[in-house]
């Protein structure tokens, strides 16, 4: 057998970082989940210039849509995830930098199109999983 299952050979993006009170029992169930989280690369969002859907050398930086806390794992879970460059998401202009609303509020716009396309969804079903006001209520300072 040549094909050799690489998947535990890929540690966790150093960026996540692990709270130093925790246990190493729990550091290493973190580390788990994180790889876990890490190899679902699955995104529904439709092609665009604006971002990437493929993780890329030059987009290298994965981006949650609907990135507050609640609904984090429900957009990598439902494949609303795009792949940014270093400036298009952690940027002034970038969808968490301090002008980044307007492309924060476009994603968001897409994301929920692709979502109700996708799973034969209505817009209630939408605001059922990921909450009312989505795009007004939610704060910048997510990844
Ligand atoms: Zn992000």
């Amino acid at each position: 057998m040549i094909v050799k299952d690489l998947s535990n050979s890929f540690y966790p993006c150093p960026k996540n970082k692990i709270p130093t009170k925790n246990t190493k029992k729990e550091v290493l169930k973190e580390i788990k989940k994180q790889k876990k989280e890490l190899e679902l690369d699955f995104c529904i969002m439709p092609k665009s210039t604006k971002y990437s859907t493929v993780r890329t050398k030059k987009y290298s930086e994965r981006h949650e849509v609907f990135f507050s806390k609640a609904y984090r794992m429900k957009s990598i879970k439902d494949g609303l995830i795009v792949f940014l460059t270093e400036e298009m998401h952690r940027g002034d202009f970038g969808v968490h930098g301090k002008n980044g609303d307007k492309l924060n509020r476009y994603l968001k716009k897409v994301a929920q199109k692709a979502w109700m396309d996708y799973y034969k969804k209505t817009e209630e079903d939408f605001r059922k999983r990921y909450g009312k006001l989505t795009v007004d209520k939610e704060k910048k300072n997510g990844r």
